[in-house]
């Protein structure tokens, strides 16, 4: 049996117009040779009636705090609604499908409510289900713990399940749809000539949603490389091929930069050494490590330290530092722009073409940081789109 996993973000659901596309798009699997397995998330954004957001907006916040058991219960119910509904249209064309739960399709997690770990799958009933030509349609996002309660994977969490999904049926490829036609050079809500990327590498894609572009979730990613399963980001309102992440990424490209992409909300701190607190200074990192107060763009040198913290952290790192009496200067609401690329490793010039560029903008660059694929600026958050846009544009992208 081939297995072909084909998930359905939030707005590909969204409407009756779109779901229409999504049943094209299991028939034509079905006609293609493949046994589909759905992965759905709930129908829409946040404003929209069975939005997750939206539910989530109907209890308070301090109960939502206090019992992420409850919370993860009503969040599970926009993709358990999803899955009916498309079960119902599938229906509609001749084709039987079931609508599961998470904790139905065997996904067992550990008690981590709100962002649990995967503990296994116990594939019983989907190939049960596979096996009587049925078509599994799986709400995303939620699994169970050992003893049955309802938990959620976290943020994005239903990519998540398509690859948990796929590597545990050993799929084929792992298909996502969205509401673009694939990875493209930049967010195409900020650069409108942004180009669709063909191929990909798992470890090119993986900086891509790590450092902010949220076509894909990065867990997903790292699963499906763990397992060398392909996965294509597609449209669900197109015929477009869509972008093939795999480990064979061909030579052709032309560009030693794949693409660009942001995070917002980073505060960047600035601590220089004090005489009076020696150890302070010294110890600093190991403090914020304590403190479990993730920290990147880090630059060390002997009478300074240089680092940018995501903004929910500044009230934790404000105390720490106060009490353990490490003075410091903040900048907040900065932006951490990634220009990425695996073939700019050993190419000189780089670094100097993205400073040029964002000076030429009179954009001021706070910090940089290179890895072998991947160089970071930390810029003013008004400047993200105007940095990103004109570096789009150097790099004839
Ligand atoms: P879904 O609901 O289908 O999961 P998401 O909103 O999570 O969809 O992801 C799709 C969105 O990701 C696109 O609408 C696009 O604005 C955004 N995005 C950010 N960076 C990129 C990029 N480099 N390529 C494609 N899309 C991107
Ligand atoms: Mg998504």
């Amino acid at each position: 049996m081939k297995i072909l996993i084909q998930k359905f973000g939030g707005t590909s659901v969204s409407t009756e117009e779109k779901r229409k596309m999504v049943v094209k798009k299991v028939l034509k699997a079905r006609e293609d040779g493949y046994s589909p397995v759905l992965v759905v998330s709930a129908m829409g954004r946040k404003g929209e009636p069975y939005a997750t957001d939206t539910l989530l907006s109907m209890i308070d916040s301090e109960f939502k705090k206090e019992n992420p058991l409850s919370s993860d219960l009503l969040m599970s119910c926009g993709e358990i609604i999803t899955t009916v509904i498309v079960s119902n249209q599938l229906q509609n064309v001749g084709l039987t499908a079931t609508p599961l739960t998470g904790g139905q399709a065997g996904i067992i997690t550990d008690n981590q409510f709100t962002n649990a770990e995967l503990v296994r799958v116990d594939t019983k009933n989907l190939l049960n289900l596979l096996s009587e030509n049925k078509i599994p349609v799986i709400a995303g996002f939620q699994g169970k713990t050992e003893d049955g309660y309802v938990t959620t994977l976290g943020r994005g969490g239903s990519d998540v399940t398509a690859s948990i999904i796929g590597v545990a049926l050993e799929a084929e490829a792992i298909e996502i749809y969205t509401d673009v036609d694939g990875i493209m050079t930049a967010d195409p809500r900020i650069v409108k000539n942004a180009s669709l990327i063909d191929e990909i590498s798992y470890n090119e894609v993986f900086q891509f949603a790590d450092q902010g572009a949220k076509v894909i979730h990065p867990r997903a990613v790292e699963i499906a490389m763990k397992a060398n399963i392909p996965l294509i980001i597609k449209n669900t309102m197109t015929e477009s091929l869509g972008t093939v992440i795999s480990n064979d990424e061909t030579d052709n490209h032309l560009n030693i930069i794949t693409g660009i992409t942001h995070l917002s909300n980073r505060t960047q701190i600035n601590v220089l050494k004090d005489n009076n607190n020696i150890s302070g200074f010294l110890n600093l990192l190991n403090v914020l490590a304590d403190a479990k107060i993730s920290i990147d763009l880090i630059t060390v040198l002997p009478n300074q330290k240089m680092f940018t913290i995501c903004k929910e952290d500044f009230d934790k790192l404000n105390d720490l530092l106060k009490l353990n009496q490490i003075s410091y200067t903040s900048i907040d609401n900065c932006s951490k722009i990634a220009i990425i690329g695996s073939r700019m490793q050993g190419i000189p010039g780089v670094m100097a073409k993205i400073i040029n560029t964002l000076n030429k903008e009179n954009i001021e660059v706070l910090q940089t940081a290179d890895s072998n694929a991947t160089i970071w600026c930390l810029v003013n958050s008004l400047d993200t789109e105007k940095a990103i846009i004109a570096l789009h544009k150097e790099f004839k992208l």
